[in-house]
């Protein structure tokens, strides 16, 4: 039996990571979304809030897991019985940071493959934080993410439903930044 780890903070899951997902799910017997729970970054959403937003967004393909783990990734991965990593690459960008990533899972454990799927063109531009950035300013980001997690920036944001769901908010936005 693949099973595959996808790993990542997902804070919170967009279109451009349930395309890796949905697309990993297709290649691997089971596939295994990881939320990390990383102290040193500092998320919007918590660690239940983005395993619940990717729980819901994933609920129609059953060999999709969504868990979350702390401390390290390949040791996360030897106790979930999987040898694979799979990570999403968009641009020239990603890869120095992917890169270092993936020579330091080797050194640490040479059984466990990272393996990349490249990014559909049309998401190669989206990333949690532009998402983030965009529902920040009341900004219209329907095409950005799963409706469930749009609703919950606007929650988070505190935009009127009425007014900026479709983008149709002409900029009445109650509050700036997370609360
Ligand atoms: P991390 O904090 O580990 O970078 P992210 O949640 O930002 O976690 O991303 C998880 C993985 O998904 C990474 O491999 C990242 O490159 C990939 N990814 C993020 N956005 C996209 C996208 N739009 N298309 C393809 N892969 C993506």
């Amino acid at each position: 039996m693949r099973i595959a780890v996808y790993p990542g903070s997902f804070d919170p899951v967009t279109n451009g990571h349930l395309d890796i997902i949905c697309r990993a799910s297709r290649v691997f017997d089971r596939v295994i979304v990881a939320v990390g729970r990383q102290a040193s970054k500092k998320p919007l959403f918590s660690t239940e809030e983005r395993v619940a937003m990717l729980r819901k967004v994933t609920e129609d393909l059953p060999n999709v897991e969504v868990d979350s783990f702390d401390g390290l990734l390949v040791q996360y991965v030897k106790s979930r019985g999987a040898n694979i990593v799979v990570r999403g690459l968009r641009a020239i960008s990603d890869f120095d940071y992917e890169f270092q990533m993936t020579l330091t899972i080797k050194k640490l454990d040479d059984e466990i493959e990272t393996l990349f799927m490249m990014t559909s063109s049309e998401y190669s531009f989206l990333s949690s934080s532009i998402v983030k950035e965009v529902a920040s300013y009341g900004g219209c980001i329907r095409d950005m993410v799963p409706e469930v997690v749009e609703k919950k920036l606007w929650d988070r944001y505190r935009v009127s439903q009425n007014t900026s769901l479709g983008g149709r908010n002409n900029g009445h936005l109650r509050s700036a930044g997370p609360v």
